[in-house]
C-alpha cells in the first residue's frame, strides 16, 4: 500500500513535465486505494477520523484533509488538479454549473458599488445574471463589443473592477483581444475574467494571454457526452480563495458523480477536440461554396476579420460553426427541419452534431433590437459540429439546405 501511495505520488510529480495530453489522463489523481486504476468515486458527504484530535484539527484547517463534501471532496479535488494541470493555473474550484463557477467568481470578487465592463457576445444567463441579480445588489455593468477596444476604454469607471468577455463569441465567432483586455484590465486594477467554453483548454489557455480568471461550463465539451452540468474557475491561488470562500459556504460544489464523468471527458477532451476542430473547418469551407448561403461565421476561415488574431492566441477554431442562410426565419427553419441526422438542440459541444436557430432559441429572450444590434439575424443558423463521419454530416447538410 505505501508503495502504491509513492508510485502514484511520484508519478504526480513526472506529470508536471509532460504534455497536456498525457495530463489530461492522468493528473490530480487522489492516491491511496489499491484497486485504484480508475478514478474511484467518493460517494460520501462526509469523513471519518482517527480521534477526536484529528477531527478537531481537519475542522479547524489545522491539517489538511477533508470535513465535508459542500466544502471538498477527492473525486472533485482530481477534477480540479486535472483541470488547473491543463489551464496552466494554481487552482481550479469547481462548481454544480458553469452559472455557478460565474456566480462564485463575482459574489467572491465583487461588493455594492462595484462596475463591470462585459462583452455584449455573451451568454444569456450571464446577462440576466449581471441584469438581474447583480444590479439588485449594487453591481452594474456596462456592455461593449468584443472587438471594438475604443469602446472597452470609454466604458472603463473609477470603480471598474471586472471586465468580462467570452472568445471567440458564440454564435458570430468574434474574437477579443485577451492580451489588449489584460492590459487594460491591469492599468484599472481590474481583474479579467474569460468564459473559455468554446475553445476548452485545448484550443485556448487564456491566463498564458493575460487573463487573471479563466471559467468553463464543464457541461460542454468537457464533458463531451450532453451528460451532466457542470463549471469551473480557474487561477492563481489568491484568486481562487474568495472563489472557493463564496462556494464552500453558498454550496455552489460540484458533485463527486459529476466530478467523476468529468475526468473521464478530461482523458479524451485531445483527440476529440482536434477531430471536431477538423470537422468544423471542413463544414464552413464547404458551407461558404454553396448558393444557399449568404455568410459564415468561423475564425478558421481566411475571410473571418480576426482570423489573425484567432491564430496567434488559438491552436485552433473550436467545433462551432454559425452561418446565415439566404432568406429569413422560414428558410432557417426549413433548414432545421430538413436535417435528419443533425440534432435540433441549443447544447454544443457534445460527440453528436447539433443545431439549432438563435434568434428563436438561445438568444429568443433577447429584444428584437438587442438581437439587432448584436448581428444575431433571423436568417442565422448554429452548427455544433460533432464526431459523426465528416461525409455524413456534409450529406446531411446538403439534404438540408437544398430543400429550402
Ligand atoms: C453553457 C454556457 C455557460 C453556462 O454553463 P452552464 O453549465 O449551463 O451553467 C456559460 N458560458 C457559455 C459560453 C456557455 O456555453
Amino acid at each position: 500500500m505505501s508503495d502504491l501511495r509513492q508510485r502514484q505520488q511520484q508519478l504526480q510529480a513526472l506529470l508536471a513535465t509532460c504534455d497536456p495530453a498525457t495530463q489530461a489522463i492522468r493528473a490530480g489523481q487522489v492516491s491511496g486505494l489499491e484497486q485504484e486504476h480508475n478514478d474511484a468515486i467518493y460517494a460520501t458527504s462526509s469523513f471519518v477520523y482517527a480521534s477526536a484530535e484529528q477531527a478537531a484539527e481537519r475542522f479547524g484547517g489545522d491539517t489538511p484533509g477533508n470535513v465535508y463534501s459542500r466544502f471538498t471532496n477527492p473525486t472533485v479535488t482530481t477534477f480540479e488538479k486535472r483541470m488547473a494541470a491543463l489551464e496552466g493555473a494554481e487552482r481550479g474550484v469547481a462548481a454544480s454549473s458553469g452559472m455557478a463557477a460565474l456566480t462564485s467568481i463575482f459574489l467572491g470578487h465583487l461588493k455594492q458599488g462595484d462596475h463591470i465592463v462585459s462583452s455584449h457576445s455573451i451568454f444569456g444567463s450571464i446577462i440576466s445574471l449581471f441584469d438581474n441579480i447583480l444590479a439588485k445588489l449594487g453591481i452594474s455593468t456596462t456592455y461593449v463589443s468584443p472587438t471594438d477596444h475604443a469602446a472597452w476604454q470609454q466604458a472603463i469607471q473609477p470603480n471598474t473592477r471586472m471586465l468580462f468577455a467570452e472568445s471567440p463569441s458564440n454564435p458570430l465567432a468574434e474574437v477579443a483581444d485577451i492580451g489588449f483586455l489584460s492590459s487594460l484590465a491591469h492599468s484599472h486594477s481590474a481583474l479579467l475574467v474569460i468564459d473559455n467554453c468554446f475553445c476548452t483548454p485545448v484550443v485556448q489557455n487564456p491566463l498564458a494571454l493575460g487573463a487573471d480568471i479563466v471559467m468553463h461550463s464543464a457541461t460542454k465539451y468537457i464533458d463531451g457526452q450532453g451528460r451532466c452540468v457542470g463549471g469551473i474557475a480557474l487561477g492563481s491561488n489568491k484568486l481562487m480563495e474568495p472563489v472557493f470562500a463564496f462556494l464552500r459556504t453558498a454550496g455552489t460544489t460540484m458533485s463527486p458523480f459529476n466530478a467523476w464523468v468529468f475526468i473521464n471527458g478530461l482523458e479524451t477532451l485531445q483527440l476529440r477536440m482536434q477531430a471536431h476542430c477538423a470537422s468544423a473547418l471542413l463544414v464552413a469551407q464547404w458551407l461558404q461554396a454553396q448558393p444557399q448561403v449568404e455568410r459564415v461565421y468561423y475564425a478558421g476561415l481566411e475571410s473571418h476579420p480576426q482570423h489573425k488574431l484567432a491564430t496567434d492566441q488559438q491552436n485552433g477554431f473550436g467545433g462551432v460553426v454559425s452561418f446565415a442562410v439566404k432568406g429569413g426565419q422560414g428558410e432557417a427553419w426549413r433548414m432545421i427541419d430538413n436535417t435528419q441526422l443533425i440534432s435540433i438542440t441549443g447544447n454544443f459541444g457534445d460527440a453528436k452534431s447539433t443545431i439549432t436557430h438563435p434568434a428563436t432559441t438561445t438568444h429568443g429572450k433577447m429584444t428584437p433590437e438587442a438581437r439587432a444590434a448584436a448581428g444575431i439575424g433571423d436568417n442565422l443558423l448554429r452548427i455544433s459540429v460533432g464526431l459523426e463521419a465528416i461525409d455524413d454530416i456534409l450529406t446531411d447538410l446538403q439534404r438540408a439546405l437544398a430543400a429550402i
